[in-house]
């Protein structure tokens, strides 16, 4: 190891309470915490060395990376660190094809499966092309858990932040929406700015309301600082960072309406207003269009990192008060190169429903079904790995390659069938109160969610 390994080295040791909280690896204070080779309780010695009295293996916590993650080197390990607790490394941290392959990165995670992942989200639109309205109705679908359109939403409170509307207008919306049962949505018609109070306003709010998991900001205009030295690609990525990071902590996901500029162009996303910065830094960006303002019907594109590039045909509809699916792209979607290998593993899901094995054993159980299949173990598991989302979300297989089993370094695959959940609509009845005022978030009908029967 050379000397800049070395003096990292050397300060990594103070950071190993840091390490096990970032890695969500257990931490009982002061001194406990969980063997990465026996997975036996070991202490922590000084806050800096690791001693386990079962298999009498010890270390820093450089070693205990190598050991927990089956790291090869010390440089690895330390690049690891490096990364997880943001320490600026002056070698260019890399990593061969073969890391990446092996590599499983967690699942995204959906407030409304395929379409709005736990993050921050952009919906874009010009003014009066009914954005709020579409935006406020998925809202009230999430907090009663229907799905909206074909998609699944998992339910939780919002908070809705209508800040360019007096709140007997907001009253007007919300009866024609959800037909007066609301379920628990939270509503705010004013708020500081971003730089200027907002974010302590808002991880306040979501510090006491645990079960908020969608936050909905009417307009992403009304919380920016529009000085001109702010407007800008580092300004607009500023903005979007701090409301990411917001969304990350708490696991919760943001969606922001925003305008879209005058000038029309083929590319719908080109129409957002504002620098790149914005669609940049967030993880999905939708944009409804209209050919006129008085056109009952509408186009929805979306784009985003964890969603595929999707296309609504939108028509509202008087009678519900909503805006219906007539059309997508849905059935467009282009299958995985792989899809043949996906298929036999749903196909082998279809049997088992639940699965727990190494790689080998997996394809020999695929080669038993289908003998021409030609497959190693390795490849398999890369393209396990490289299709994990579209095997949950198109195949319904739950993947997860996990660490057991470190002593003799097999890493064991585990596979479940998911059920599709069909979702009731709730037959909750409205217990509005608005006496329950304070400051300017007003709880707007607090029932319990349903129960199940
Ligand atoms: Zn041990």
């Amino acid at each position: 190891m050379n000397a800049f390994y070395l003096n990292l080295r050397a300060q990594l040791k103070s950071r190993f309470i840091d390490y096990l909280k970032a890695d969500s690896i257990p931490y009982f204070p002061p001194e406990l915490t969980v063997c990465p080779h026996c997975r036996a309780h070991c202490s922590i010695l000084l806050d800096t060395m690791w001693s386990c009295p079962e298999c009498h293996e010890h270390g820093d916590v450089v070693d205990y990376v190598m050991a927990n993650n089956g790291f090869d080197s010390e440089e690895k390990a330390i690049r690891h660190l490096c990364r997880m607790l943001g320490i600026k490394n002056t070698y260019l941290d890399y990593f061969s094809a073969d890391e990446v392959m092996d590599m499983q990165f967690s699942e995204p995670v959906f407030i409304v499966d395929k379409l709005i992942s736990k993050g921050l989200h952009i919906l874009a639109g010009p003014s009066k092309a009914g954005k709020s309205w579409l935006a406020l109705w998925m809202a009230h679908r999430i907090t009663l858990g229907m799905p909206i359109w074909n998609f699944e939403t998992h339910p939780g409170e919002v908070l809705y932040l209508c800040l360019e509307d007096p709140l007997d207008r907001v009253q007007r919306r919300l009866v024609d929406v959800t037909d007066g049962s609301t379920g628990r949505i939270w509503i705010a018609t004013e708020s500081e700015m971003i730089g200027n109070g907002f974010e302590e306003q808002l991880t306040g709010f979501l510090r006491e309301h645990p079960n908020v998991n969608f936050v909905l900001i009417d307009t992403l205009q009304k919380i920016r600082d529009m000085k001109s030295e702010h407007y800008s690609y580092a300004g607009d990525y500023k903005t979007m960072t701090t409301l990411k990071s917001i969304a990350d902590r708490f696991g919760i996901a943001i969606m922001l309406i925003h305008h879209t500029r005058k000038a029309p162009s083929s590319d719908p996303f080109d129409m957002v207003s504002g620098t790149t910065g914005l669609m940049g830094c967030a993880d999905s960006t939708f944009v409804m269009l209209k050919e006129n303002r008085l056109a009952a019907s509408a186009t929805l594109d979306a784009t985003g990192r964890d969603i595929e590039n999707l296309h609504f045909d939108l028509r509202f509809s008087d009678e519900t008060m909503c805006w219906e699916m007539v059309g997508s792209n849905l059935d467009q979607q282009e299958l995985p190169k792989h899809d043949y290998v996906l298929k036999q593993i749903r196909a082998f899901m279809n049997e088992k429903e639940e699965w727990h094995g190494t790689a080998s054993e997996l394809v020999t159980e695929l080669k038993s079904r289908d003998h021409s299949l030609d497959l190693t173990p390795n490849v398999l598991v890369r393209i396990m790995n490289a299709h994990t989302v579209v095997l949950r979300n198109f195949y319904k297989v739950a993947y997860r390659r996990g660490q057991d089993n470190r002593k003799n370094n097999v890493k064991i695959i585990s596979l479940r069938l998911l059920k599709e959940i069909i979702v009731e609509p709730s037959d909750s009845t409205d217990k509005t109160d608005m006496s329950d005022i304070c400051g300017h978030i007003v709880p707007i009908a607090p029932i319990e969610p349903p129960q199940d029967a």
